[in-house]
This record gives structure tokens, C-alpha cells and sequence, in this order.
């Protein structure tokens, strides 16, 4: 195996409150390679866009990255200085928030924003760049004689697509997309994920995916890790979750959500209760109490990451 892209080890982040640190990823370990699509799934507050910002080296504050590191083209993302990370932001890191649509200036046509960031990272003249910002809004669906559109001129689609040619623009070789499609409705979203997916496959980039919808992640991404209570309950190949779960929240996140196959008839159940505070985290297993398989030794100690098959690894005692 390749070495990979991106690779993180024993990441911690907290958020500073007045009642004490809230850790909101905990110890996370993941690797993600060149050109692979990896999903991030679990429930709100699970701790997957504290992990994305963290990548990104964004965090607002009050959270504060406590250890670990994250190793990204054979550099730790973590050492590196405001210089050197705007030398990795957007031209080597690139970021899709949901809100993206709402991040474009709206007293400047979308075309020269793109043209903007062009002319300000790569020594394009603004006549390459105006005509390269054409191109990018063409590959994201949009025609380009909408380069002078104003941001108020587009649908939330088009606005979304132009964020997306925006964080594409500087040929990135790592995209984060942190629930891009969630405010759009379900035909815009098929749409936009599929010219993602393109687009992916022409260039070659890789993915880490944010979204609610496992259905939906299970269908875009090559693998995807499973966070429960700002930990790793699960990683590993899509097929191989999507048929074979082995972590007892994995299942349960499954038996939720619908699938393509479903019979007609087919009753999906929630998990039954809620995560754990954050701020109180049990030092056993952080699911036992909303664990159908749950044993006393689960109270007690946490469990630790078991591989269970080629890069499939669950955080379960059942395993071990
Ligand atoms: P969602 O899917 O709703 O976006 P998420 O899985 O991305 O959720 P995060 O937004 O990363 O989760 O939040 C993880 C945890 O961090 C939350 O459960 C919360 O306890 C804590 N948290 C997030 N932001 C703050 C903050 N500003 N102050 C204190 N705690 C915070
Ligand atoms: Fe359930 Fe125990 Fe596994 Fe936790 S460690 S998921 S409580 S069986």
C-alpha cells in the first residue's frame, strides 16, 4: 500500500467552556489516499466538522487541538506556521462548507471572485484567469455566461456549484466537503454530487465527505469511518459496512436508515436514547448504554480499536 495522503494519529480536541474542556474528537486515528473518497458519518455533535476544521487548521476559537498529528504530503499539518499553512490552504487543502453558498461576496460578480483567487496564488494574468474561472463554472454545471452574475442572480444550487468551482480552482489534492449539499433538495443534490464524483475521477483528488445521510454517503464514498461521542466507532471499506457492520452503532445507524434495496414494508428503527455529554464522557464504552449487546466489562473499560479485515477496524469489546 501506497503511503497515504493524509494521515492522522491520536488527534484531541477540546473546547474550552467555563465548566471545563469538552473533548470533541478524542484520540482519532485515519488515513485517507490519493484519489480515495472517505465519508465521515455519525450523529450531531459526533465531532466530525471539529475533525474537518482541525485538518484544515481552522478551528474557531474557544477549541484547542491537544495532541497528535496530522500528517498531510509528508508534512504535520499541526507544525506548521500561518505562512506555511496558507501555502497548503486552498492550494493543496481545499474546503466546501454547507453555508458556502453564503460565503460569496455579493457586491462582486462570481467570475471575478474566482478570477480573484486565481490572479492571488498562481502567476495567471487576469485575462487567463477570467477565462479559466469560465472554464471551472462550466465544470460544475454552470454556463459561463453567468462569470457576471451577481450572487443574488443564483439559485442555492448554482451558488453551491460556484463554492465548489471556487474550492476546485487551485487543482487542490484534498477536498473537504462538510455537508455541501444539506440545505438543497434531493434532485439538486444528486445532481451536484455526481459532477463531484466526475470530476473526482477526471482529476484525481481525494475526498473527505461530511453528511447526515448514510444512505447517501454509503453510495459516494470508497470507505467511511463511523464517529460516535467524538471517537472512531468504526472505519472501513463502504461495501464491507454497508453489508457486514461490526460495531453495534454501525448496525443500529444501518437498521435507521433507508436503503436502495428496501422491500416494500421494510420498518427502519432508531437507536433507541441519546450520546453521552460530551463533557462527562463515560470512561467505559461511550454506546453502552444504548447497547442491545452491552456487557458489564463494557461499563467498565473502554474499548480499544480491533482489526477485523483489510483496512476494517471497529472500537468494540465484542472483538477483542
Ligand atoms: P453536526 O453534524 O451537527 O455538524 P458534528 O458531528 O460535526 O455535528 P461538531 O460540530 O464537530 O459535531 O461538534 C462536536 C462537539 O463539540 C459537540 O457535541 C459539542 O459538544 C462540542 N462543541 C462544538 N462547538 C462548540 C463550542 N463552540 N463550544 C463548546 N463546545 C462545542
Ligand atoms: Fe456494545 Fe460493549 Fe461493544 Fe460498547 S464495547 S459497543 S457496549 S458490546
Amino acid at each position: 500500500m501506497t503511503e497515504p495522503l493524509l494521515s492522522i494519529r491520536d488527534l484531541c480536541v477540546d473546547y474550552i467552556t467555563p465548566h471545563g474542556p469538552v473533548r470533541a474528537v478524542d484520540r482519532v486515528s485515519l488515513d485517507l489516499h490519493k484519489g480515495e473518497i472517505l465519508g465521515l458519518a455519525g450523529e450531531s455533535g459526533s465531532g466530525k466538522s471539529t475533525l474537518a476544521q482541525a485538518i484544515m487548521r481552522i478551528l474557531p476559537a474557544p477549541a484547542v487541538i491537544r495532541g497528535g498529528s496530522v500528517r498531510f504530503e509528508g508534512k504535520d499539518l499541526l507544525d506548521l506556521d500561518e505562512e506555511g499553512l496558507r501555502k497548503v490552504r486552498w492550494s493543496r487543502i481545499s474546503m466546501v462548507f454547507q453555508s458556502a453558498m453564503d460565503a460569496l461576496n455579493p457586491v462582486l460578480q462570481v467570475g471575478a471572485q474566482i478570477a480573484d483567487t486565481l490572479c492571488a496564488h498562481t502567476g495567471m494574468s487576469a485575462e487567463q484567469a477570467r477565462d479559466r474561472a469560465g472554464e471551472l463554472l462550466e465544470q460544475v454545471g454552470i454556463p459561463r455566461t453567468r462569470l457576471t452574475s451577481y450572487a443574488h442572480q443564483l439559485s442555492g444550487g448554482m451558488r453551491q456549484r460556484v463554492g465548489i468551482a471556487l474550492a476546485l480552482a487551485l487543482e487542490p489534492q484534498l477536498v473537504i466537503l462538510d455537508e455541501p449539499t444539506t440545505a438543497l433538495d434531493v434532485i439538486v443534490e444528486r445532481e451536484i454530487l455526481q459532477e463531484i464524483r466526475q470530476l473526482q475521477r477526471a482529476r484525481g483528488f481525494a475526498v473527505l465527505f461530511i453528511t447526515h445521510d448514510l444512505t447517501r454517503m454509503l453510495q459516494f464514498s470508497d470507505r467511511v469511518a463511523v464517529f460516535y461521542a467524538a471517537r472512531l466507532a468504526e472505519a472501513g471499506p463502504s461495501a464491507v459496512i454497508a453489508s457486514k457492520p461490526s460495531h453495534p452503532y454501525t448496525q443500529g445507524l444501518l437498521r435507521a436508515f433507508p436503503t436502495l434495496h428496501d422491500e416494500p414494508g421494510v420498518v427502519r428503527v432508531s437507536i433507541p436514547g441519546s450520546p453521552p455529554s460530551l463533557a462527562s464522557a463515560p470512561s467505559g464504552c461511550r454506546f453502552e448504554l444504548r447497547c442491545p449487546h452491552a456487557m458489564e466489562r463494557c461499563r467498565t473499560t473502554a474499548p480499544k480499536l480491533v482489526t477485523i479485515g483489510e483496512g476494517h477496524v471497529a472500537d468494540c469489546r465484542l472483538l477483542d
